[in-house]
């Protein structure tokens, strides 16, 4: 199995750094920038024999060496920049998407793509279009960020174990995604038996802007826990896992939706998805969702 990871900024080289840390493929690591896919890529190939992996990895410039991958992650693109509206965002992105994914098409046309890049769910989108793969081989990664985060402020908050706290946060990755409360659990039982509702409340606000809470401290968006996200979805798809995973995908229909990508429970196997899972939501949480999806559905417009 051969992954690429077009993209070496910070999200692309963590990502790479995990597959290879976890054995989990050979790596290939692209970027326009001169140098650096080179310069990462060979940092990583010497922590090798310190991993004990002999897992390969290559950094480069060429589009062409993706060629037979079976899983390629897109995470190059740009960040917001003051000035810049959503708009212009989203076209700027755009534009990087459809290259890549011409060199998607013509290099690795069996390849599984995982797209990382902001806004996460337009892009994904985008990408399917772009490629013209069938939409089991698109799929957008931030569900399982979102609910990592959610978890993590839970452990953090009432001092219980990680291991013991299920989450499962869906919809637009952004300020309107869901954390499904009645599928969220500390030690087995339901997060509204444990905590307070203005505790719930105040973590849920706190997961819903966690990628913006890294702009004043690191003046740029995180990257180690969004590389362990990528990275357990690239095991799931390696290992043909069937793990269901929370996933940007494309909606012909399922929880009453059409045309968008939406993060929902995806199961993730070696053909991509094998199945979205509909789980049984609150009327208040299918509001939220239907809000969530309507502004996809908007954002979405502006690249048809
Ligand atoms: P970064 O600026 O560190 O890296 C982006 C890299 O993309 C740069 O090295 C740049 O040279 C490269 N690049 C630009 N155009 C390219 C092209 N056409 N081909 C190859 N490489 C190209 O940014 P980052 O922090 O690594 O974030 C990358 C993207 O991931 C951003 O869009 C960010 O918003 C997004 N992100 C998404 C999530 C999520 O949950 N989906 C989480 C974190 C970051």
């Amino acid at each position: 199995m051969k992954v690429s990871i077009v993209g070496a900024g910070n999200v692309g080289a963590t990502a790479a750094l995990m597959v290879i840390a976890k054995d989990l493929a050979d790596v290939v690591l692209v970027d326009i920038a001169e140098g650096v896919p080179q310069g990462k890529a060979l940092d990583i190939m010497e922590a090798a024999p310190l991993i004990g992996t002999d897992k390969k990895i290559i950094g480069t410039n060429d589009n062409s060496e993706i060629k037979n991958s079976g899983i390629v992650v897109i995470t190059a693109g740009f960040p917001r920049k003051p000035g810049m509206d959503r708009e212009d965002l989203i076209n700027k992105n755009v534009t990087i998407i459809n290259s890549i994914c011409d060199n998607i098409k013509k290099y690795a046309p069996n390849a599984i793509v995982i797209v990382v890049t902001n806004p996460l769910d337009i892009m994904s989108y985008a990408a399917l279009k772009a490629t013209g793969f069938n939409k089991e081989r698109v799929i957008g990664m931030a569900g399982v960020l979102d609910s990592t985060r959610f978890r993590s402020f839970i452990a953090e908050k009432t001092g219980k174990s990680v291991k013991d706290i299920e989450t499962m946060t869906l919809g637009a990755h952004g300020d309107s995604m869901v954390p499904i409360l009645e599928e969220t659990k500390i030690e087995g039982k339901k997060i509204s038996g444990v905590m307070d509702s203005e505790n719930i409340d105040r973590l849920v606000e706190r997961t819903r802007k966690g990628g913006g809470e890294f702009l004043p401290l690191l003046n740029t968006s995180a990257w180690i826990a969004p590389a362990f996200s990528i990275v357990e979805m690239v095991e799931a798809i390696i290992k043909d896992s069937k793990k269901v995973l929370p996933c940007s995908v494309l909606l012909e229909g399922e929880y009453g939706y059409n045309g968008i990508y939406l993060g929902v429970p995806t199961k993730l196997g070696k053909n991509g998805v094998e199945g979205v899972i509909e789980i049984e939501l609150s009327d208040e949480t299918k509001k939220a969702l239907d809000k969530s999806a309507e502004i996809t559905k908007k954002n979405i417009e502006i690249i048809k």
